[in-house]
């Protein structure tokens, strides 16, 4: 699990069997159960994505908020079909007439308001997402301006400034941009700021486009020691925001 891309792309299957529809929900999480009475028979207004957190509006106005972090997922199965992962990694079980859909060992399940949601420091407030109609780049030049004395490897992982960045991500949008993660925000020209963001975009529409295909925009992911596709400089690797990160110290200054 590694980024927004992979999130809309599960998102638009779990549209088309839940959004407008009337299901029960089943909650496998203790600290859960005690709504599950109110969600028994409701209808599904809206599943979007905003950056990596899946969100379920109901039409009592709630929203159930779900991140899957490095280990959940996804699984939508028919009636009767039998399941390829254990029941006991299921947190919630949305079932419909024909369907279930399963979401398995994620980590973050809440049931939260509008106005909990917008108030809440961790979890509300999120930069613009690039695969969203309501992207402004205005928005995140805006955001990421507001970070001068931080690293560009460590803000493109706020979800606060772009949502829907992950270490893949930012790592390859970098590497792209010719830009050292070490970089400090208020020391990119403007131009440079705009050619992260031209590779945000870019790299966001490759990654939704070859979903099922392999992965021909990964350059530098997971490529220590071995030659820069620009240069042949060795790939140097670091950890930046506890996550392990790479560049090519000669392309990427
Ligand atoms: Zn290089």
């Amino acid at each position: 699990m590694a980024g927004g891309p992979l999130v809309h792309h599960y998102v638009n299957q779990l549209k088309k069997i839940l959004q407008g529809r009337d299901v029960r929900i089943e909650f496998r999480l203790r600290k859960l159960q005690d709504v599950e009475p109110s969600l028994r028979n409701i209808h599904i207004q809206k599943v979007e994505a905003h950056g990596k957190q899946f969100r379920i509006h109901f039409s009592d106005h709630r929203i159930l908020l779900i991140h899957l972090m490095m280990w959940g997922s996804w699984r939508i199965y028919r009636k009767g079909e039998s399941w390829d992962k254990p029941i006991q990694q299921a947190r919630v079980i949305f079932h419909t007439d024909s369907h279930n859909a399963v979401v398995f060992s994620a980590p973050v399940v809440k049931l939260l308001t509008p106005l909990q949601l917008q108030g809440d420091p961790k979890w509300g407030n999120l930069g613009p997402d690039p695969l969203r109609c309501d992207f402004s780049s205005k928005e995140f030049f805006k955001r990421l301006d507001q970070q001068p004395s931080r690293e560009i490897g460590d803000v493109l992982l706020d979800q606060q400034v772009i949502a829907g960045v992950g270490n893949i991500l930012r790592i390859e949008i970098l590497f792209k941009s010719r830009i050292h993660p070490r970089r400090k925000v208020g020391s990119l020209s403007k131009n440079e700021k705009k050619e992260i963001l031209h590779w945000i975009l870019k790299l966001f529409e490759r990654w939704s486009k070859e979903m099922r295909r392999k992965q021909t925009w990964i350059n530098i992911y997971r490529k220590s020691g071995r030659p820069c596709p620009n240069c042949g400089t060795s790939i140097q690797f670091f950890r930046q925001a506890g996550r392990i990160t790479y560049a090519c110290p000669n392309c990427q200054t």
